[in-house]
């Protein structure tokens, strides 16, 4: 019989909570460890709408990137949204756990996936956690298969995410070689990136003074949207637990979308 806390036991295995970043909240954030578990939801962020999602398929676990909470509160009530989607789901015994950066930076994690997928040549982290283990760490970066103009790369990154439009910082001819990955909001790897040797830094969303600093400095930089750059990875995860709880049932949420648009 599963429980919430073989799902935790699982996830601290996949996504060992030690390797999140200090600022970060995560793990079981919301439940009883000896709840009885039949439906796990997994979901990029808790929303209203897949709050909403939880509840009407019986979900018993949330299984969320993102945190919620993310930072301390002091209430908990309908006044607000956090506090009206805590409520909900407390009455509704549903659990949360958040893997968030340990799962960024997991050997099995998504920016791992995102470099096998754009197939850079020995991906590394561009930063370790552990001096033991280099397959964990903070972003990743490794080569091309072969040099490429940014306008082609952002070509492929655009089919790779499955996407309409993306911005970028670089010149559309400048050679691409070394690249970078940090999923989610990761302007802040750009120093570091440069450091390890990056040209190039694909992430999800970042501020115009670091797309300045980055064409200041003369590297490209590549935005493919904050959902799209970890949205897949939680649809990879829901088949993981699938094979890992067969007793139980598993879904990505298909409530929550990406609440920036394109016209
Ligand atoms: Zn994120």
């Amino acid at each position: 019989m599963t429980t919430v806390n073989l799902i935790c036991e699982f996830m601290e295995k996949f996504a060992p909570t030690s390797v999140a970043e200090d600022w970060d909240n995560v793990g079981l954030l919301i439940g009883d460890r000896q709840q009885t578990v039949q439906g796990v939801m997994t979901c990029l962020t808790i929303t209203p709408e897949s709050v909403e999602e939880a509840i009407k398929n019986s979900a018993s676990v949330i299984v969320s990137h993102h945190p919620m909470p993310f930072q301390a509160i002091r209430q908990i009530t309908s006044d607000t949204t956090v506090g009206k989607m805590i409520l909900d789901l407390a009455k509704n015994s549903i659990a949360v756990y958040s893997p968030h950066t340990a799962f960024d930076s997991a050997s099995r994690g998504i920016n791992q996936q995102i470099a096998q997928n754009l197939d850079l040549q020995q991906p590394r982290p561009i930063n370790l956690v552990l001096e033991t283990d280099d397959t964990i760490g903070s972003g990743r970066i490794g080569q091309l298969k072969s040099a490429l103009p940014l306008a082609e790369l952002v070509e492929q990154v655009k089919k790779l995410f499955g996407l309409q439009g993306m911005h970028f910082v670089g010149q559309p001819n400048m050679s691409c070689n070394t690249v970078a990955v940090a999923c989610g909001s990761g302007g802040s790897f750009l120093n570091s990136a440069i450091a390890a040797g990056a040209d190039t830094l694909i992430t999800g969303e970042t501020n115009f003074h670091t797309c300045l600093e980055a064409k200041a400095r003369g590297v490209a930089l590549i935005l493919v949207g904050h959902f799209p750059s970890e949205r897949f990875a939680v649809e990879n995860l829901a088949e993981v637990l699938a094979a890992e709880f067969p007793d139980c049932r598993v879904w990505a949420s298909t409530a929550e979308s990406d609440p920036v648009n394109w016209l």
